[in-house]
């Protein structure tokens, strides 16, 4: 198809919209990690990814935050309006896990005594650095105002997916969100972007404590795909039987070079 490419990122490609606008994300296999040190791809990822993005996103905006998210186009592209993003990764923490229990000393695991927001600086070349919210002020990543809705939604986002996440036995132990500017005219607001999928989470079954996420990847456990297809079919997102024929599908038809 001819259109547009405007990046290509890790794990997706964004594409020139059908209307003014509008940006296309293509949801791939492909799934890095360490800064893209390790490089891999994970069958099927891009599909349940996409899907899992779309009902997050669509029950988010169910209770009033406003998400870039328009619709799904079809089984690896959404539409999405577009923003500028803003330069920071805010990382939401309910368990120590990750960076958090190298930096601290924390035992992997600590429940924490309150969610925990952590920023980071979006820079590839600088390996995302963590950084206060005075550096945010002092070198202008946001301002007050966009910070005080960023911090606010992140809260709202966290309680919401905690509670979707435990309706289905899952601890969400950490996560990881972006936010953009929509413009309209001279102001802008901001809203959530980017996507919300097991590549920027870490999802823990409740009862085995069985990592159902990214870190499968990470850290040489295996079974990655199924993990991702696991947090799907528990969010009622593949149906119960040949949960694997969707994908089996979509596999064929890229090998027909559709
Ligand atoms: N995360 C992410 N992208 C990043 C960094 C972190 O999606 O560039 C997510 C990660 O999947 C985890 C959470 O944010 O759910 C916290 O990650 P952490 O800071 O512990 O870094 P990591 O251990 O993943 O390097």
């Amino acid at each position: 198809m001819n259109r547009r490419k405007i990046y290509e990122g890790k794990a997706k490609i964004l594409y020139e919209g059908p209307e003014p606008g509008t940006i296309i994300q293509y949801f791939k296999d492909d799934a890095t990690a360490f800064n893209a040190e390790k490089k891999g791809t994970i069958n099927g990822k891009g599909v349940i990814n996409n899907r899992i993005s779309e009902h997050v996103f669509t029950r988010l905006s169910h209770i009033g935050i406003p998400t870039h998210f328009v619709r799904r186009l079809n089984m690896r592209e959404q539409l999405v309006k577009q923003v500028e993003i803003v330069p920071i990764e805010v990382i939401v923490r309910n368990v120590a896990a990750g960076s958090l229990t190298k930096r601290l000393g924390v035992e992997e695991g600590t429940t924490l005594p309150h969610t925990l927001l952590e920023y980071c600086y979006k820079d590839d070349s600088l390996g995302d650095p963590l950084i206060a919210e005075e550096h945010i002020a002092c070198f202008n990543y946001a301002s007050q105002d966009e910070m005080q809705d960023i911090s606010a939604m992140a809260l709202r986002i966290n309680d919401f997916m905690c509670g979707m996440f435990s309706a289905i036995g899952i601890r969400l132990i950490d996560f990881k969100l972006e936010f953009g500017r929509l413009f309209d005219g001279d102001f802008s607001r901001i809203i959530l972007a980017d996507e919300i999928s097991p590549d920027g989470c870490r999802l823990w079954d409740m009862e085995t404590n069985e990592k159902l996420d990214k870190d499968r990847f990470r850290r040489d456990l295996g079974g990655e795909e199924e993990a991702y297809q696991e947090v799907a079919r528990r969010l009622g997102l593949l149906p119960e039987e040949n949960e694997a024929d969707v994908l089996d599908m979509e596999h064929h038809r890229a090998k027909k070079g559709k």
